[in-house]
């Protein structure tokens, strides 16, 4: 027999967990986030710009005008041993010094592999660091990254879209790639952890990313840590990987979440494509700090 409440949530609508705005490499603002999942009949959406709180005033906004509830959140990029690994973390207070100190550094690092990257590509390619920071739609308040890079070949004509310039140039087996330093998993998990947040591993299973995936130890030491959750849901994450991270989160008692990885028209991703049980977002909100808004 299953509770009235339990009726009621298996009634609600899905939430999308991973959702990029103007603030990162997505082409909408907060407004148009909040707005395309009303349309669409989410639950909620969370916003989770890369390496950054930029987008949450914006998105409290937008949430609050709207009637509609909005998770604020963020898309963090760490590093395994060399492998990349982009962390989600939600409802943590944002002005916790560490974290913001966190950002900070990988946004300088950001900007200085992105110029590093554009000067080998200018010996080849019509373009400048400035024809790129003129992608940024934001401003300085924009997390810089490859995609503005692809933006700038695109309106250089070098490409059609930015999909066909991580396909060539921009993506990461080209000759012109440069990576990241970011920090490690571990220290991203006790950085949210102490500014009261919940954190998960967004795409743990994409392939195309890294030569090699995290393991079932890597998994169960992140646990053991603190980690509260795995995103399953997306559409990087093989069928098998998902059966695979499935089970890993029932064996160490992880939450599984979904996500699209939405960036407006710079990804075909579909918002909410991939969505997360209320009954789940409702443990986020228990865990975290902040309250959801809207
Ligand atoms: P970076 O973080 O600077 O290495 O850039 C990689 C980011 O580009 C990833 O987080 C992707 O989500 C993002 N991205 C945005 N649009 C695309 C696209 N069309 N194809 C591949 N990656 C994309
Ligand atoms: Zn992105
Ligand atoms: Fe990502
Ligand atoms: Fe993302």
């Amino acid at each position: 027999m299953r509770t009235t409440r339990q009726r009621e949530e298996e009634t609600q609508a899905g939430w999308d967990l991973h959702c990029h705005t103007v603030y990162s490499d997505g082409t909408l603002n907060p407004e148009g986030l909040v707005r395309e999942a009303q349309e669409k009949g989410l639950g909620g959406v969370a916003i989770t710009d890369h390496d950054t709180t930029a987008g949450w005033a914006d998105a409290g906004y937008a949430a609050r005008e709207n009637h509609f509830p909005v998770m604020r959140g963020s898309e963090i990029t760490a590093d395994h041993h060399g492998i990349s690994v982009h962390m989600l973390a939600y409802l943590y207070i944002p002005d916790n010094p560490a974290l913001q100190a966190l950002f900070a550094a990988t946004r300088a690092r950001r900007i200085e592999r992105t110029k590093c990257m554009v000067d080998r590509l200018a010996k080849d390619f019509p373009i400048t660091w400035d024809d790129v920071v003129a992608q940024a739609k934001e401003g300085g308040d924009t997390t810089i990254g490859r995609p503005h890079i692809a933006d700038a070949l695109v309106a250089a004509g070098v490409y059609p879209d930015r999909s066909a310039a991580f396909a060539a140039a921009v993506g990461g087996r080209s000759k012109y790639f440069i990576p990241v330093s970011s920090p490690s998993v571990e220290s991203v998990i006790t950085a949210v952890k102490e500014a009261g947040g919940v954190i998960f591993i967004a795409h743990p299973g994409a392939t195309s990313r890294n030569r090699f995936l995290l393991s079932d130890d890597d998994f169960h030491a992140f646990a053991d840590r603190g980690l509260d959750g795995l995103e399953v849901r997306h559409r990087d994450n093989s069928a098998e990987q998902q059966e695979r991270l499935a089970g890993i989160a029932d064996r160490f008692s992880l939450l599984k979440s979904g996500g699209s990885d939405w960036h407006g028209a710079g990804k075909p991703n579909v918002l909410g494509e991939n969505r997360t049980d209320p009954s789940v977002v409702a443990e986020i909100v228990s865990r975290g700090t902040i309250d959801l808004v809207g």
